[in-house]
């Protein structure tokens, strides 16, 4: 059972060849900006210099930069008076960049995150909390438009206050809920500090989690404390938001739109595609948006094709969880090391709580690894010795993963600093040394 049965089927060379006219569109629409029309001008490119999905090759990247240094109307495709909406990435990398949408553009997207959900086995007699930010951030609205779409009953119930949260859920009988991983690891907190035991005292199946990377211990986790099935979203503003990529019930990676996305994965210092089903950095290119069309956008995060086709019957390819983005990386002693690489370790251990900090700190001349763990409440009652044994087994085991002794501190359940929205996973202070 597919929400779009065509599209989410179609024969691969099918779908190739929608993709080159979907391509053709967008670059000619792209050609009405300032920005592509004068690059592409300038480079001697428009919609016929591309004639398979290949030659997508012969055009630019467009970077995050290429979206700053034009903000805010550069890359618009349209005039002003079309557009309905816009967006903002949430900046977790510097200065936001912003999105607009004709009324194509947000019926095309509702039906993207319609299909996601579907196809993650939501259905319309489902009541969905969306656990989200309304406003700029692409969470809120991106999803309600999804959820209305295919006919839930949808409980816009924003970001935190968690005791309320857990009210909606009891009163309205919520049966599937979206939030970011970090948060739900916090509710389940509050839900055991209020008695209430979530398998018991709710109605949840499932949870759609997103827009920050996590691992799959931390899914496991999550599905193991609530009593659902917990799938995977990914999305990104300059892609509209969510709705991008979903995981369907067989959990086993996240098909991504190829029918409004054209893919590419390439080894982000070569800039030459990788070999198939190698890791790099994801390469975008919009193929049903008139209003801001954006062209081989590099989104920095990394992942790769997985192989082989799903046993859902659906074509479009899948993409393997989210390793981080490139700009995630840190390097300590000489090694490179990835926060979900820690993530992965922590969350497998049964006595670490919901949330870490990782600290990069220089001490007496040589750069530290910090990283300040909770751990359920009942480990401080004094006894130290098995404090120190249980720091030792953490020290150990992401010693083992990444190669660099950390400097593990124990830290009690919500001690540590909660952002708004996505997780803050990292804290750098070496570089406050040199500036
Ligand atoms: P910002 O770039 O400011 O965080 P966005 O809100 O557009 O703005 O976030 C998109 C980014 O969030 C993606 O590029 C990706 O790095 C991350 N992200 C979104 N969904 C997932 C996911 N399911 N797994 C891992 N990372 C994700
Ligand atoms: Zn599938």
């Amino acid at each position: 059972m597919y929400w779009e049965n065509e599209l989410e089927t179609l024969k691969r060379t099918d779908l190739e060849k929608l993709q080159v006219k979907r391509l053709k569109n967008t670059i000619q629409a792209a050609m009405n900006s300032s920005y592509y029309g004068n690059l592409y001008k300038q480079m001697g490119l428009s919609a016929d210099s591309v004639k398979s999905v290949s030659d997508i090759r012969k055009l630019p990247f467009t970077t995050k930069q290429n979206l700053r240094d034009n903000f805010p109307y550069g890359f618009l495709g349209l005039p002003q008076k079309e557009l309905i909406r816009l967006h903002s990435s949430s900046g977790t990398t510097g200065n936001p960049t912003v999105i607009f949408h004709n009324r194509h553009d947000i019926d095309s997207w509702a039906n993207l995150m319609a299909r996601s959900l579907f196809c993650a086995g939501v259905r319309d007699t489902d009541v969905f909390q969306n656990i989200c930010g309304y406003g700029l951030f692409t969470g809120g609205l991106g999803f309600q438009y999804g959820i209305e779409r295919l006919g839930c009953l949808s409980i816009p119930a924003g970001a935190g206050n968690s005791q309320r949260q857990i009210k909606l859920m009891q009163d309205y009988g919520t049966t599937v809920a979206h939030a970011i991983p970090s948060y739900l690891n916090r509710l389940f907190e509050v839900f055991q500090e209020e008695g209430f035991d979530p398998r018991k005292d709710t109605k949840l199946h499932t949870f759609v989690i997103g827009a920050e990377p996590h691992t799959e211990e931390q899914r496991q986790r999550i599905e193991e404390m609530f009593g659902v099935k917990a799938y995977n979203s990914f999305g990104l503003s300059e892609m509209n938001g969510p709705g991008v990529a979903f995981e369907c019930t067989y959990q086993n990676g996240l098909h991504i739109w190829e029918d409004a996305f054209l893919i590419e994965i390439i080894n982000p210092d070569t800039l030459e595609p990788v070999a198939d089903g190698e890791i790099g950095e994801l390469v975008m290119t919009t193929l049903d948006r008139q209003a801001m069309p954006l062209i081989r956008y590099r989104t920095r995060d990394l992942t790769r094709i997985l192989p082989g086709a799903c046993a859902c019957g659906r074509t479009h390819v899948r993409l393997d969880r989210i390793a981080g983005r490139s700009d995630d990386m840190f390097i300590v002693k000489g090694c490179n090391i990835f926060p979900m690489q820690i993530e992965g370790v922590l969350m497998k251990i049964p006595e670490v709580g919901a949330d870490y900090l990782i600290t990069l700190e220089t001490i007496n001349g040589s750069d530290e690894m910090i990283i300040e763990v909770e751990v359920k409440k009942d480990w401080f009652n004094g006894d130290i010795t098995r404090l120190d044994k249980l720091s030792r087994l953490i020290t150990g085991q992401i010693r083992d993963e990444v190669l660099v002794k950390p400097l593990v501190r124990l830290v009690e359940p919500g001690s540590l600093p909660k952002s708004e929205g996505k997780a803050v996973r990292v804290k750098e202070l070496r570089k406050a040394l040199n500036s």
